[in-house]
């Protein structure tokens, strides 16, 4: 198969992101991740979470039955071909921060896709708006963006879950006190880092944002901190916000009356 590397979309710990076209073919453009080889078997499982996801609504959709191998000058990579987000990440639509009124339907999309995730059995255990991707969609009245969840380089099987492990996983703003903990990772995990970033998405600043060092933010979260929720923000958002951030995993862990809070609930907003 033949196709050309376009302009670089991201890197991250074990490869790069870059714009792929298929050479001779009508293919819309592509995003394609790459790894060396010795990176290579942390792309196959992605790939292979990515394909028990195949048309389901708020999950980045992946092509191929495994990543493609490139033989190039006796190197070998392997490349892991996705729909392409021409929006980019969410963090490209933060800028400064977005209204309420469209966070929450963000929200309502983010929480959807996280449902089907965690109902399959797996746990995203890097949910951040720089692994939820935006694509852009035609309303008749203008242009929106459809969110989904991207970067399952991190996730693993409920089942398979082993205590201690959360240490190489997630990233330490979005990390939960059990996670800091080195504790047991539940989907509870990803529901904490979705309020981080309903959180962002409000303010257009990262959680923990007023500390500077890792060491600090992993300190303020063992310590049974919760990123500081503003005064400005509806009493409906704030309702779901401390929701995600309960300490106690069992009551925060996602049930479907999640959906059902005032915040997402749909018939409030219009639309799916
Ligand atoms: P990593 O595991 O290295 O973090 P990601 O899958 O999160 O890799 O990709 C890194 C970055 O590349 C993302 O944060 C995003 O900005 C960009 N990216 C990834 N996949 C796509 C895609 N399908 N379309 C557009 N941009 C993408
Ligand atoms: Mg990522
Ligand atoms: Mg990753």
């Amino acid at each position: 198969m033949q196709w050309e590397k376009g302009k670089r979309l991201g890197k991250g710990g074990f490869g790069e992101v870059f714009v792929a076209q298929l050479m001779n073919s009508n293919i819309p453009t592509m995003a394609v991740k790459s790894a060396a080889e010795d990176k290579a078997a942390t792309l196959f499982a992605e790939h292979k979470i990515l394909t028990r996801f195949r048309n389901a609504p708020g999950i980045i959709q992946c092509f191929y039955d495994q990543p493609i191998g490139d033989y190039t000058e006796g190197t070998v990579s392997y490349n892991l071909f996705m729909e392409y987000a021409r929006g980019g990440s969410l963090t490209n639509l933060i800028g400064g921060g977005i209204p309420e009124s469209e966070v929450r339907v963000y929200t309502r999309m983010i929480l959807r896709a996280l449902y089907l995730i965690h109902s399959a059995g797996y746990v995203h255990c890097d949910i951040k708006p720089d692994n939820i991707l935006a694509f852009p969609r035609e309303t008749g009245t203008g242009v929106c963006w459809e969110l989904k969840i991207a970067d399952f380089g991190l996730a693993v099987e409920s089942s398979k879950l082993i205590q201690g492990s959360a240490d190489y996983r997630g990233t330490t703003r979005y990390k939960s006190p059990e996670m800091v903990a080195s504790g047991k990772l539940t989907p509870a995990v990803d529901v904490w880092a979705l309020g981080c970033t309903v959180l962002e998405m409000l303010t257009g600043r990262r959680p923990w944002s007023e500390l500077k060092k890792k060491e600090e933010v992993k300190w303020r979260i063992a310590k049974g901190g919760m990123p500081e929720i503003p005064q400005w923000v509806s009493e409906e958002g704030k309702d779901f916000l401390r929701r995600c951030f309960a300490k106690d995993i069992n009551s925060r862990c996602y049930v479907p009356g999640f959906l059902e809070l005032p915040f997402v609930a749909a018939d409030r907003h219009g639309g799916g």
